[in-house]
Parts: C-alpha cells; sequence; structure tokens
C-alpha cells in the first residue's frame, strides 16, 4: 500500500491540532493578548520575569525581537540556542503603513530614537522605521508617544497581516493611476489588531498603490493590488498573490481579475482569510502564502476566493503597464498641483533621532511638513513650491541626505545583518556604505541603473534574489584556508522577470569584496551595448 500522505496542516481541512511548536503557542494564547502583559506585568518586573513564549513568540505580534548580544560571531549562529544570542534589549519596528509621516509624527520617532534607542533608528525596505536598544521597562512609554500621534507597533512582525506597503507619492504623483491610501486607510481602519488574522499560517505582507513606476514592489508580496484602468476605462486594481523571496523564491501570480476601489477592503479579507484556512501549517518553511499558490495555481485560488469567501466572481481585468527601470522616486519632480517633490538617500536606511528632528524641519521650513518612507529605504519631502527646491537639496545635501546620488548610494540596500539580527552570519550595514562610498571613488562615472543588495543570511530581508548584484552573506574560506566572513554572490536578479543567477563557487571573502564588485561593474561597464541592462549583460 503506498504510504499515506501527510497533511499540511490545513484548518480548513480539519487539521486543528497544531503540528509544530509555533502552532501551539498560538493556539494556547492568543498573541495579541500579550500587550496587555508588557504593560502590566513585563515592563514592570523587568526582562528576566518575560515568560520564554512570550519573549520569542508573541511579542512580535508587537514588533519586538530580541536583539543579538553584541560580540557572537557569525560562526555561532544556527550552533548556540536562541536564549544564548539573545540580548535584553530589543529591536522594535514602528508600522508606517503607506509610508506616511507628518512632521509630528517624524518628531516623535525622532525623540524616541534619541530617548530609548540610543540614536538608532532604520528605514526598512518596507517602509517602517526600527529601532535597536529598547528596554522592556520603556515600551509602554514608547507606546503612548507613538499612539498619540496615531503610530503604532501592533502587528508589525509575527504571523500576521504587516505593514500595508504603498506608494509615497499616493495622491500626489503627476503620473499616478489611483490614489491608493484611502483603500489603505479602509483595510486598516476594518482589519488592524483583529483577533480575525492574528492566528496566520506565517506573515502576510500586502501592498495597495496605484504607482506607474511599481514602486512597491507588487512581485514580491503575499498580496498586491496594482492600479489599472480597465476596458470601460475605470480606475481600479489588478491582483497579485503570493510573491516572496527568502530561501524559496517565487514572484507573485496574477488572479486576473479587476477589483474596484471600494471592493479592495473585502478582497483583502478575502485572500489573507484563504490564507489563514488553507495555508500550510505543518512546516515553518511551507507556510507563506506563495506555496498555496504554487500549488493551486492562479486558476483554482481565484475559484475558492469567488466561491467560499466572496460569494460573487470578479470582473476579469487588464494586467498593469510593465515597470519603469528606476522604480524609486529619489530626486526633484513635479507633483499634480504644481508644488515638487523631494526625494533623498540616506546611506542604505540608516538615520537616527537627530537626523530625523532635521528632516522634519526642512519639511516644515520648506514644504507642509508631509514626509514619506520609500520601500527603497529612502525617503521623500512633499509639497515644495518650486522655488524652494534647489535650497531644500542643498540643506539635504549638507545632512549627506543625497538627492542627486551616485548611482551606488541610490540603488544599494542592506539588511540588518550582524549587528543586532540572531540570524546574521556577517556584518550589512557597514560593510555596504563602505562599499558604495569606495565604488564612488574608484567608478565615478559610470551612470547605469545597477542595484546591490547585501543580506546577512540565507533569509532575504533585502531582496538579494532580485538584485542585479546580490550578496549572500555567509563563511567562506580566505587564501590561507581560514574561515572568514564573506559572500555567496547572484548575477543578474530583476523584479518580476529573473532571479540571481548563483554561479557555483563564486563568492568572496568580506575584504574582497570592493575589489570583485569593481571588477564586475567594469566588465558590464565595457561590453555593454546600448540599451543593454546588467540582467541582459549577465
Ligand atoms: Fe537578519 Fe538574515 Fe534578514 Fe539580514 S537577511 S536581517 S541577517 S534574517
Amino acid at each position: 500500500m503506498p504510504p499515506r500522505k501527510r497533511g499540511e496542516g490545513q484548518w480548513a481541512l480539519g487539521y486543528r491540532e497544531p503540528l509544530n511548536k509555533n502552532e501551539e503557542s498560538k493556539k494556547n494564547d492568543d498573541p495579541l493578548n500579550v500587550g496587555s502583559r508588557i504593560i502590566d506585568i513585563y515592563s514592570k518586573r523587568g526582562f528576566d520575569s518575560i515568560d520564554p513564549a512570550d519573549l520569542r513568540g508573541r511579542f512580535r505580534w508587537y514588533g519586538l525581537y530580541t536583539q543579538r548580544k553584541p560580540g557572537i560571531d557569525g560562526g555561532k549562529t544556527g550552533l548556540l540556542e536562541e536564549e544564548e544570542l539573545d540580548d535584553k534589549y530589543f529591536m522594535m519596528r514602528v508600522r508606517i503603513d503607506g509610508g506616511q509621516l507628518s512632521a509630528a509624527q517624524l518628531r516623535v520617532l525622532a525623540d524616541i530614537s534619541n530617548d530609548y534607542a540610543r540614536g538608532t533608528a532604520d528605514i526598512t525596505d518596507r517602509q517602517n522605521i526600527q529601532y535597536h536598544w529598547i528596554a522592556i521597562e520603556d515600551v509602554p512609554a514608547i507606546w503612548e508617544k507613538l499612539h498619540s500621534v496615531g503610530l503604532s507597533t501592533m502587528t508589525a512582525c509575527g504571523d500576521s497581516p504587516r505593514v500595508i506597503i504603498g506608494c509615497p507619492l499616493a495622491g500626489i504623483a503627476e503620473d499616478e493611476i489611483i490614489d491608493g491610501q484611502p483603500q489603505i486607510q479602509d483595510v486598516l481602519d476594518r482589519y488592524l489588531g483583529s483577533k480575525e488574522f492574528s492566528n496566520l499560517p506565517r506573515k502576510f505582507k500586502s501592498a495597495i498603490s496605484g504607482c506607474s513606476s511599481h514602486c512597491t514592489v507588487h512581485e514580491i508580496n503575499d498580496i498586491a493590488f496594482v492600479g489599472v484602468v480597465n476596458e470601460a476605462g475605470e480606475v481600479g486594481y489588478d491582483l497579485f498573490v503570493g510573491g516572496g523571496l527568502s530561501t524559496n523564491p517565487m514572484f507573485a501570480k496574477r488572479l486576473g481579475v479587476f477589483v474596484s476601489p471600494e471592493r479592495v477592503h473585502e478582497v483583502w479579507k478575502g485572500v489573507i482569510s484563504v490564507f489563514r484556512d488553507y495555508g500550510y501549517r505543518r512546516l515553518r518553511h511551507r507556510a507563506r502564502i506563495k506555496f498555496l499558490i504554487s500549488d493551486w495555481g492562479a486558476e483554482k485560488f481565484r475559484q475558492v476566493l469567488q466561491d467560499e469567501y466572496l460569494g460573487y466572481a470578479l470582473p476579469d481585468g487588464p494586467a498593469p503597464a510593465a515597470p519603469k527601470a528606476q522604480r524609486d522616486h529619489v530626486g526633484i519632480r513635479r507633483q499634480q498641483d504644481g508644488n515638487f517633490y523631494v526625494g533623498f538617500t540616506p546611506r542604505v536606511g540608516r538615520v537616527n533621532g537627530d537626523k530625523l528632528h532635521v528632516i522634519a524641519s526642512l519639511a516644515e521650513k520648506y514644504g507642509s511638513g508631509r514626509t514619506r518612507t520609500t520601500a527603497e529605504q529612502k525617503m521623500v519631502i512633499l509639497d515644495v513650491p518650486e522655488e524652494n527646491t534647489e535650497a531644500l537639496a542643498a540643506e539635504l545635501e549638507a545632512h549627506d541626505l543625497r538627492v542627486r546620488p551616485s548611482v551606488f548610494r541610490r540603488q544599494t540596500m542592506a539588511c540588518t545583518g550582524i549587528e543586532y539580527c540572531k540570524l546574521a552570519i556577517v556584518e550589512t550595514k557597514q560593510r555596504a556604505m563602505d562599499l558604495m562610498d569606495e565604488l564612488e571613488k574608484r567608478l565615478p562615472d559610470f551612470d547605469q541603473p545597477l542595484t546591490i543588495n547585501v543580506n546577512g543570511c540565507p533569509n532575504a530581508c533585502a531582496r538579494i534574489q532580485v538584485a542585479d548584484i546580490g550578496l549572500k552573506g555567509q563563511l567562506v574560506l580566505d587564501e590561507d584556508g581560514n574561515q572568514v566572513e564573506g559572500f555567496q554572490i547572484h548575477l543578474g536578479g530583476q523584479l518580476g522577470t529573473t532571479f540571481g543567477k548563483k554561479v557555483r563557487g563564486l563568492k568572496t571573502t568580506s575584504a574582497g569584496l570592493t575589489d570583485y564588485v569593481e571588477r564586475v561593474v567594469r566588465k558590464y561597464d565595457d561590453q555593454r551595448t546600448e540599451g543593454e541592462t546588467f540582467a541582459q549583460w549577465v
């Protein structure tokens, strides 16, 4: 008799008993319940009072991860138990849905950085702000400050609906297809913090955008609404489901439907409900929605969504136009209302409390105070009258926030890395900053689009598989046979079409990284034909 196929732990097929320790923890207590314990118990009694199941599990639903103990080298990652890697401080992620920030909100973020996070603040590639060095005793005060300006850490991490990314220029870009911000707000108003979706098989990343540059990278979100105009001339959204990178990268699949703006919230609810009920829960590494849609195909997914969750058929709809070569919003451009926006580049998303204060002041001095974070670890100041743009650009540049950056500054991203991340094997942020500084010196005239993404481990927080040059941190052997920090190299990745090729044996030590990248870039520059992209050349 053939062996019985094991179930995947799908609730809708009757597998309600938890099949691993993460599922057990979520069943034992709704992760959202930990919020009151943080306020009433843990913040008063201190780090050592925290129940381990809360510390390494449910805290994530409030954007809190323990950070890596300083001084533990990358060779120990994966060998030590989590508690041995844990510092008594936290990384805290603040969700900035749609990347929208007022000057008042930015000032509160800046104050929190200076008062509670030793000045740290990183802009992530999902528009969030991340702090480090947060003590449990300070969490209630931080939350109070965030809530006072309408911000929160609610489901910023964990097996839950994460921040909804949106175009930073929603409502102002001259060439936008639709302003996605009302639909983002609609979903948040209905479902942020809802216990209906606090126990998903794994994380659920959303994007809602009408940006014609496709800056929210719909290809690698779990769900993405992408602005389109249908044959009748109605403006709405195309729907993509099941994108994600990590160790099994997959691009999202188009369901081929047209979603009108007023239906976005119910379609979002339908898709996340399919994931909650049919998503694979037995094995953590197969628990993302991409595995379900890969097995089912887009057609079956659409059928189940319509038949079991929506109760109606969605009309067919058109695909969006192809993305632009540069999807970011760096530089000075005109808005719909005749004012201008100014997009600028911190170094690999790294800012600090003082810099955030400067940005808030400049946004008020030259614009209306409105600022935005982008999904490329960058920022934008909105509503600047034309006559103020150059003065603003000059002040930003004086604070090393470049408005006209080199291609290396503009298109290099880096994840958190060994400085704070317990999964990291190598240093990333500083390495990437050194790399871009050196490349600027060695290749001052290179001006072709080129993305360089630096990751500290095989996970893909900095999207290595879709970069022209993707660098995956690992230990490698140097010339003398010693194990040292280095990178596996992936070449020629492109969002939506190709994952970078991992060339067997193509690795470099961290010390040899700059020389290696310089060689590749020079070769490309010498050999490329007119209009040939790096991915095509590779
Ligand atoms: Fe940490 Fe790895 Fe993600 Fe970098 S890619 S932040 S090292 S888990």
